[in-house]
């Protein structure tokens, strides 16, 4: 009798070879087809869906370039069992760019909100880490970049869908864990990393041996949102530590043209990809968009009746920020409108975050949400998107609306706008291609004005109290961020009303508006020649009284941009966060020589004369000298700094290397000898899975984020961790 062993070797062995063919002819049918650079493969006649695919008779290959189904495409077997179950025809931004992506070339591709950007990355991720035999030792092939966790999550999660038969590992790494350590042992194992910007960073700069030399593939998704100045600071620290030589994709539905922002990712001769460029519509088409002009103190009653008369809807309602956001859900939950209500902002631990987002996708409720999601989130079936605060601009207006009217389903929207804010619906009709979206009356009469309960709620729960002063504060705030002048104009707002509509006893006290008052008024009285005709100060001047006045606001309550979701971000320079307590405490960030220290008698001494004795006349002729002196040492600290940088970058690399060859030489034989270890044939000759998933959340977390999880086809947390493991040991041992 054959040894059982000897036969699952053989199996496997066979295997191998047929993968290097397959390989093989997916290469050569690649490099036989594929597009000219400029074109559209779009205007291609797409082969007939009975037409022969992959090698013909005549020893060619059959085309692809404009083909409908995704099983014409030059992808693997493997690829192609993880779509079939879900897709099988090809949307337009993914026939237009997949021939261009699987050559290797790099991609800018612009196409409408819902129209199936994730998998036009996805497939060619995949692809190009399998035709690379890519495996466990080879490390970081592919980073995909995601502006929030939520989304991350949701690439995530069909990067598992779609790569279920491939052996590629893969892991989510998004800010919010306690405990990174055991990402950190784990991260350099993983082949393709999801995730956020500053989580990202952190482990560049944290993991002793992090490495992502060998990266074949770069994808930012929402690329126009990474590149700008939000996220900066990441974005610049981590392309700097990317090999240049890789295919990078971007895509967006509102896709950055700036050139200076590509010029930041060393793009080579990229692809511009604009599948809807020639639509008549900006936004989907199946999306009915409405603007409603309200009075800022009748929004929220607005909004409440808008609830009430929609109570078998799913409705996505934005707001400028977090505290609005808690406002309005927890006094509404109080209201019991009779639907459920849920929210969604930066400030909430992220597991929480995770849970409802996976809720919202089930459940028929209103969710009360920052711009946090307004990007990307594919929310399933999602009838109304009400943006009850005025978005900063168009492009934060085409992303909020696209949450609903995803791929083939309809959706609704409705924008509130202020009598001041009426410029916005001007300059949303004058987009080109157009935006379809009507102006309305709102109709006050089948209105609920809803003040008189909000102040009976106030008085009852202080912490409502608190919340509202909150709202107020931060949403007059968010108006004074705006940078869009001609819409967003604090002075015009009939603040006391607006309170009032709160259900607040009184007008709280916001310093920059009570001195900009009381600055008018003096300016009054001397001369009217500064100010407007309305009375209002002249804008560079009222640009340097608020800059002058954002110093003096004491309350930090904002995001770094006015609808910037908040990143865990250990690796800016500067606390986000000021200290609660005043402790005495050493600042280890404070720049060298800023310390202060005082004589006997209180008084500041200078810097640097406190090391100069101060008893002889050449004082200035030492300090001199201690300066010169300290810089030529900072200086060659700085020198010393980098050589030791570039030697400890050197011997991991040599370190990493013989470690790859050695894996990689262990996974050969173990192939070859069969060992016996965990791996297994299902009957289709498919290996079971040796991948090894991590998400980043905590233990207990995941444990509920198990409940709440998208379902899709994947192992649990525990399994994951279970094969992690395993594969870890074995690397080990
Ligand atoms: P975008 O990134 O362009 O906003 P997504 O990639 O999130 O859009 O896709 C939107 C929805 O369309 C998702 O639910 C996705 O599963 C679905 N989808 C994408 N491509 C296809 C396809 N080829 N066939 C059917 N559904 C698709
Ligand atoms: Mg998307």
């Amino acid at each position: 009798m054959r040894n059982p062993k000897t036969k699952k070797s053989n199996a496997r062995k066979q295997r191998r070879l047929s993968e290097v063919e397959e390989i093989e002819l997916l290469d050569a049918w690649i490099e036989s087809g594929k597009p000219d650079s400029g074109s559209n493969p779009l205007a291609f006649p797409p082969p007939p869906p009975s037409a022969p695919v992959g090698r013909l008779a005549d020893g060619g290959f059959s085309p692809y370039v404009g083909c409908k189904l995704f099983q014409q495409l030059p992808i693997s077997q493997k690829t192609k069992d993880g779509l079939k179950r879900k897709y099988t025809e090809m949307s337009e931004i993914q026939r237009a760019s997949l021939p261009h992506t699987l050559s290797g070339r790099d991609v800018l591709g612009a196409a409408k909100t819902g129209s199936g950007k994730t998998l036009a990355f996805i497939i060619p991720v995949l692809e190009k880490l399998y035709r690379a035999r890519w495996g466990p030792e080879d490390g970081v092939g592919c980073i995909i970049i995601s502006p929030t966790k939520e989304l991350a999550g949701q690439l995530f999660e069909e990067f598992k869908f779609v790569g279920k038969y491939h052996s590629l590992s893969a892991g989510l790494l998004i800010g919010g864990r306690k405990d990174v350590e055991a990402e950190k042992e784990r991260v350099n194992f993983l082949n393709i990393l999801v995730c956020t910007p500053g989580r990202l960073l952190q482990h560049m700069n944290e993991t002793p041996n992090f490495e992502c030399s060998e990266l074949q593939i770069l994808v930012l998704d929402e690329a126009d949102r990474i590149l700008d100045a939000g996220f900066r600071y990441e974005v610049d620290a981590i392309i700097s530590q990317l090999p240049k030589h890789r295919q990078t994709l971007l895509f967006s539905a509102t896709q950055t043209k700036s050139v200076k922002d590509l010029a930041r990712l060393s793009l080579k001769d990229p692809e511009y990809i604009s599948v809807h460029a020639e639509s008549v519509t900006a936004t989907p088409e199946r999306l009915k968009q409405i603007a409603m002009e309200v009075p800022l103190d009748q929004k929220l009653s607005m909004l409440w009746s808008f609830i009430k008369s929609h109570l078998r809807s799913k409705i996505l309602v934005f707001l400028s920020t977090c505290k609005q956001v808690k406002f309005v859900y927890e006094t509404f939950k109080k209201l019991r409108p009779g639907i459920p209500l849920k929210c969604l902002h930066g400030r909430m631990k992220q597991i929480v975050r995770m849970a409802i987002y996976s809720q919202f996708c089930e459940e028929t409720s209103v969710l009360f949400s920052t711009d946090v999601a307004s990007r990307g989130l594919d929310f399933p079936a999602v009838d109304w998107v009400v943006q009850l605060d005025c978005p900063e601009d168009i492009p934060a207006y085409i992303h909020r609306v696209g949450r609903t009217a995803r791929f083939a389903s309809e959706g609704k929207s409705v924008l509130f706008l202020l009598p001041s804010e009426l410029e916005m619906f001007r300059k949303l009709q004058a987009v080109e291609p157009k935006i379809p979206i009507q102006l309305r009356k709102a109709n006050t009469q089948r209105m609920q004005s809803i003040s008189g309960l909000l102040s009976s709620l106030l008085v009852k729960f202080p912490t409502l109290m608190e919340l509202a002063k909150g709202a107020f504060k931060t949403y007059l705030r968010s108006i004074k961020k705006q940078k869009d002048k001609e819409v967003f104009d604090l002075f015009k707002l009939p603040i006391d009303d607006f309170a009032a509509s709160l259900g607040l006893p009184m007008t709280p006290k916001v310093r920059f508006i009570q001195q900009k008052t009381k600055k008018n008024t003096e300016s009054e009285e001397t001369t009217d020649s500064e100010n407007n005709e309305d009375g209002s100060r002249p804008a560079s001047d009222e640009k340097q009284h608020l800059e002058g006045l954002e110093e003096a606001e004491d309350d930090v309550l904002f995001p770094k941009e006015s609808s910037v979701e908040i990143e865990d971000n250990p690796a800016a320079v500067f606390p986000l966060k000021k200290p609660k307590k005043k402790k005495l405490k050493i600042n280890v960030l404070r720049p060298i020589g800023t310390r202060i220290k005082y004589d006997d008698e209180g008084n500041i001494i200078p810097p640097l004369a406190a090391l100069a004795d101060t008893q002889h006349v050449d004082v200035l002729v030492r300090l001199d000298k201690v300066k010169e002196r300290y810089e030529k040492l900072k200086e060659e600290m700085k020198q010393r700094d980098k050589e030791d940088k570039v030697l400890h970058r050197q011997r991991l690399r040599e370190k990493r290397t013989k470690e790859k060859m050695k894996l990689k030489r262990r996974r050969e034989e173990d192939e070859e000898d069969d060992d016996g270890l965990d791996v297994d044939e299902t009957e289709s000759g498919v290996p079971k899975k040796s991948k090894l998933y991590f998400h980043s959340d905590d233990d207990d977390a995941n444990e509920k984020r198990e409940d709440v999880r998208l379902k899709t086809d994947s192992v649990s947390i525990a399994e994951q961790e279970e094969l992690a493991l395993k594969l870890l040991n074995s690397m080990h041992s």
